[in-house]
C-alpha cells in the first residue's frame, strides 16, 4: 500500500508540532513541510529579547536543520506555497513544482498588521516584528537610531517599547486606549504600570488615533487625530495580526478572519486542515503560542484516530515587561500605597 501522503504548510509551533506528532504516531506516512522561510523552527516569543540583547540569535533555534530529516520530515524551508488545487489534491510551490497530498495541513500562521488608515504607513522606516528577519532589520536601524516611536501599546507593544527603552533610546509609545492594558489592569493598576515605564525611556501618547507618518528632517514624523508631531527615527507598529489566508483564494476555502475550521479543525475543503493562528475556531482567532501547539498536536491525534475532536484550553497572556510583575501591581493597587486616589 503506498505511504500516506500529509502536506504541512507552515514550521511555526502549530506546523512544527502537528507534524512531529502525525509522524510519532503514524511511522509510515509521508511528510513534507514548506516555509517559506529558509530558517528551522523557533521562537517568535524571544524576539523582543533578541531587541533588547538579552538573548543570541542562536538561542531562538528550536529545531536544528537536521531535525527533520532525522524524524522522517521531508522539510523544504525557503519554500512558499503558492496555490492548492482541492479537486487534484496538490500543492504547487515557488519553486514551480508540484505536491500531491492525501492531507493538507494548513498551518500559515499570521503576518503583522499594518493598519492601512495611516497614511504613510508603507514608509521604509516603519517596521514591524514577526519573523528574525524583522529583528534583524529593526536592530540594524537602531544602530544609528536615538528615538523610536511604538505604534500600540498592548502586552507586545510595551514589551517592545521596553526593549528599546532598555538599549538607551527614548521611546514613545502611541495607544488608541486612554489608559494602559484596559483588558488587563483596571485604572489604578495601569497608571502604577504607565510611571514604572516612564523611569524607563518611555513616554505615552494615550487615546490617539495616528493617522500620517510623514519623512521628515531628521527621520519621520506621526501625526495625531490630536493634532500632535511626535519625531522619531523610526517606528514600529505593533497593532495586532492580520491572519495568512492568501491560499484561500484559489481553493475557495471558507474564511472570514481565518480558515473557518470546526472541532476537528477541518475547512469547508474536503481533507484541508488549518491549525494555529491561521485558524478561526467557535469564531474566535487564538494568537498565541501556546493555543497553536496545543491545535497542532491535538489535530495529530485526530489524524492519528486517537481523538475525535478538539476542546481549547483557557490561555491567560502574561505581560512579560521585565521587572514589572503585573500581581505586584495589583497589590500595590490595592494597598493604595502609589498614592494614587481610589474611586
Ligand atoms: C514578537 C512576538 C512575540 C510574541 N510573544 C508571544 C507571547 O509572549 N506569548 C504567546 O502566547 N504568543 C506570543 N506570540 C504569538 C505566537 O508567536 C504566535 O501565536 C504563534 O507563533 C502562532 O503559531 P502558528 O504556527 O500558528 O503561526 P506562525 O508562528 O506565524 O508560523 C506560520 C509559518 O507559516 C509560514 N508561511 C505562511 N504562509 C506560507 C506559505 N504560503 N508557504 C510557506 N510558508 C508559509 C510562515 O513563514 C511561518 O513560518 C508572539 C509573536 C510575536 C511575533
Amino acid at each position: 500500500m503506498e505511504a500516506e501522503k500529509i502536506i504541512i504548510i507552515g514550521n511555526g509551533p502549530a506546523g512544527y508540532y502537528a507534524a512531529k506528532k502525525i509522524r510519532a504516531g503514524k511511522p509510515d506516512s509521508q511528510i513534507t513541510m514548506f516555509d517559506r522561510e529558509p530558517l528551522p523552527f523557533y521562537t517568535k516569543i524571544r524576539l523582543p529579547d533578541l531587541i533588547a540583547g538579552k538573548v543570541e540569535e542562536n538561542k531562538l533555534f528550536l529545531a536544528k536543520p537536521e531535525d527533520y530529516g532525522k524524524s522522517g520530515i521531508d522539510a523544504h524551508l525557503g519554500t512558499e506555497a503558492v496555490s492548492i488545487n482541492p479537486g487534484d489534491k496538490v500543492v504547487v510551490t515557488s519553486t514551480g513544482e508540484i505536491f500531491h497530498y492525501d492531507k493538507l495541513v494548513i498551518a500559515t500562521g499570521a503576518k503583522a498588521f499594518r493598519p492601512g488608515t495611516i497614511k504613510g504607513i508603507s514608509n521604509d522606516s516603519v517596521y514591524v516584528l514577526r519573523t528574525i528577519s524583522d529583528a534583524r532589520r529593526i536592530m540594524d536601524k537602531m544602530r544609528t537610531s536615538q528615538k523610536a516611536i511604538v505604534i500600540g501599546g498592548g502586552l507586545l507593544g510595551l514589551e517592545l517599547a521596553q526593549a528599546l527603552g532598555g538599549k538607551g533610546l527614548k521611546v514613545d509609545v502611541v495607544e488608541f486606549f486612554p489608559r494602559l492594558l484596559p483588558k488587563q489592569l483596571n485604572e489604578i493598576e495601569a497608571s502604577i504600570l504607565r510611571k514604572k515605564l516612564e523611569t524607563q525611556n518611555l513616554s505615552f501618547y494615550l487615546d490617539r488615533i495616528p493617522t500620517e507618518i510623514a519623512s521628515a528632517d531628521r527621520g519621520l514624523v506621526l501625526r495625531t487625530n490630536r493634532h500632535d508631531e511626535i519625531a522619531a527615527d523610526f517606528i514600529i507598529v505593533s497593532a495586532g495580526i492580520k491572519t495568512e489566508i492568501n491560499l484561500a483564494d484559489h481553493p475557495g476555502l471558507k474564511t472570514e478572519f481565518g480558515f473557518i475550521v470546526n472541532d476537528r479543525f477541518e475547512t469547508s475543503g474536503k481533507d484541508i486542515y488549518a491549525i494555529g493562528d491561521c485558524a478561526q475556531l467557535d469564531g474566535k482567532i487564538f494568537g498565541l503560542w501556546a493555543a497553536a501547539k496545543e491545535q497542532g498536536e491535538a489535530l495529530a491525534d485526530i489524524l492519528c484516530g486517537k481523538r475525535d475532536s478538539y476542546r481549547p484550553s483557557i490561555f491567560n497572556p502574561i505581560l512579560k515587561v521585565t521587572g514589572i510583575n503585573l500581581d505586584e501591581i495589583r497589590k500595590e493597587a490595592n494597598d493604595g500605597s502609589a498614592g494614587v486616589r481610589k474611586f
